[in-house]
């Protein structure tokens, strides 16, 4: 099934001299479940790309349908809903709140959202992470890589539609960067978690059922994988 179209999509920055396309006419389509990665040289529109699928930014041209919703034909006040709920965004760097605990911090978009929290879920994600001796412990109470997870917890406890991963490994070391890796393979296969995921490591793009490479701008190659052991 067709989980999320994109068409035409263009987004361009600043104006006259400043002027940068950043999307050149992307149109590319994403089946629910899948597993893709998305590479390209540092500048090629990676992140940009991300941000139009997640609703955080708006295009200048094209359009963006998750589960046959025209995104962008929202007015704000949906188009906030639509984050909240349907898109699960990690970055290189976390953004957890200090002052809250691991707990509090997953739970925090729920709660903003003004919608009961689900136990179960928690509970079966904190298991999943590895963070259920760590539950009232604060960020700064942790290991990157614990850190790193609860913001993957935080992402997935929406159950979003689609989960948008920019970077997250970039500042771990390659043992808790396989392990966020597998983390979110994992929420992949348990979950039926459609992930989209930029990265700059060829073997965990490898690991993807697709790899679609970016260059200015332009999808340049999209390569479905065979299926890893
Ligand atoms: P990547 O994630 O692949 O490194 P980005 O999507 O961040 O690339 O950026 C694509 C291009 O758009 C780059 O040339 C970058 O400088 C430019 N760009 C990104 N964000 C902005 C912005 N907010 N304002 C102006 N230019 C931007
Ligand atoms: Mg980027």
């Amino acid at each position: 099934m067709e989980l999320l179209r994109i068409e035409n999509l263009c987004k361009i920055y600043g104006k006259g001299e400043n002027r940068v396309t950043a999307l050149d006419r992307v149109s590319l389509t994403i089946e629910k479940g899948e597993f893709t990665a998305i590479i390209g040289s540092s500048g090629s529109g990676k992140s940009t790309l991300l941000h139009m699928v997640g609703g955080v930014d708006v295009p200048t041209g094209g359009k963006v349908y998750l589960d046959g919703q025209d995104v962008y034909a929202q007015n704000n006040e949906k188009l906030a809903v639509f984050r909240r709920r349907q898109v699960g965004l990690i970055y290189q760097f976390h953004n957890l709140i200090p002052t809250l605990n691991v707990v509090e911090n997953i739970t925090l978009p729920i709660l903003m959202d003004k919608r009961k929290v689900n136990e179960e879920r928690l509970n079966d994600l904190l298991d999943l992470l590895g963070l259920k001796e760590r539950r009232t412990h604060l960020p700064n109470q942790l290991s990157g890589g614990q850190q790193q997870r609860v913001a993957i917890g935080r992402a997935l406890m929406n159950a979003p539609a689609v989960m948008l991963a920019d970077e997250p490994t970039g500042s771990l070391d390659s043992h808790n960067g396989q392990e966020i890796i597998r983390l979110l393979k994992e929420s992949n296969q348990k979950y039926g978690q459609t992930l989209l995921l930029v990265t700059h490591d060829e073997n965990i793009a490898l690991q993807a059922d697709r790899i679609i490479t970016i260059a200015d701008g332009k999808v340049v190659r999209d390569e479905r994988q065979v299926a890893q052991p």
